[in-house]
């Protein structure tokens, strides 16, 4: 409903997708996110690593502009994080009302609402956009069924429809794997490869060090501040893991590679 109520937000496709400087972050005086700053640039595909509670949903939202930071500046294609189309959010699927009587066609539209405008119907364009988002995450033919019927691959999927048929230029994934099957998981990369061909940017939360480090060019690793930031094999070193993880990292001595296993996570797989 936010989006009927906000102004679009100014773009200046000149600038990088996204700026942060300072950024912190606090609930209720406890600070989620202490002093982060980093940019990112067009395309670039990030895995945003850390253990639990080290701030990822918490970056997504406040670059979402779903909530303020304490200090900080934020800029999106060079203006504020609020009111933008041009960038998505997909929550965890737990975040979630599945239950919530819509059928997957409806979900998707919903992602139209600034498109369409202030009680206007959806019209032709809006519907042909909704069919080539379905069309391309492979859900045309489950348009009219309800959202809580579908599979934990098939839900994350429709959002990335969501995110398509806005015409999203960033996509913020909050685990998006956690809890897929393999077939699900390789079903979402293969989305994903197609994305980053169009240029889009994907920064996806994970809790998979390994694929983090084979499926994205750049990781982010946090831990309520920025511990490292580059590709996987600056940022997968023995000391920022140790840094991030501390106790909950174990890293097995089989140099020159790290092998890693770290035991803040999971949810068990569920059918695609
Ligand atoms: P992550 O996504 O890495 O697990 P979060 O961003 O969810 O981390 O949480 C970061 C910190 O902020 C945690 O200490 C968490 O308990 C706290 N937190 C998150 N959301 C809220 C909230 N709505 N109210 C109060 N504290 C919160």
């Amino acid at each position: 409903m936010e989006q009927f109520l906000t102004a679009p937000a100014e773009h200046d496709h000149a600038s990088s997708p996204i700026e942060v400087e300072h950024l912190t972050v606090s609930y209720n005086g406890h600070q989620a996110l202490h002093d982060v700053s980093f940019t990112i640039e067009q395309a670039q595909r990030i895995a945003v690593v850390g253990p639990n509670g080290s701030g990822k949903t918490t970056l997504f939202k406040a670059l979402a502009g779903t909530i303020d930071p304490e200090s900080g500046e934020i800029r999106v294609f060079g203006h504020g994080p609020c009111g933008h189309v041009c960038i998505a959010y997909v929550p965890q699927r737990n975040q979630i009302d599945w239950d919530f009587p819509a059928s997957v066609a409806d979900v998707v539209m919903m992602s139209r609402a600034r498109k369409i405008g202030f009680a206007r119907w959806p019209r032709r364009n809006d519907w042909n956009a909704v069919q080539e988002a379905l069309e391309r995450v492979d859900m045309a033919r489950l348009s009219k069924r309800q959202i809580g019927e579908l599979s934990g691959g098939q839900q994350q999927r429709v959002f990335l429809a969501r995110a398509l048929a806005q015409e999203a230029e960033i996509i913020l994934l909050d685990e998006p794997l956690t809890g897929l099957d393999t077939p699900s998981q390789q079903s979402m990369f293969r989305i994903l490869d197609e994305l980053h061909q169009d240029r889009i940017t994907i920064m996806v939360s994970t809790h998979d060090l390994n694929m983090a480090a084979d499926r994205f060019d750049t990781v982010m690793l946090i831990n309520r501040s920025l511990v490292a930031f580059g590709p996987p094999e600056e940022v997968f070193t023995r000391p920022y893991l140790m840094k991030a993880y501390g106790d909950h990292l174990r890293i097995l001595p089989d140099e020159p590679t790290l092998t890693i296993v770290a035991d803040t996570c999971c949810e068990g797989d569920e059918p695609a």
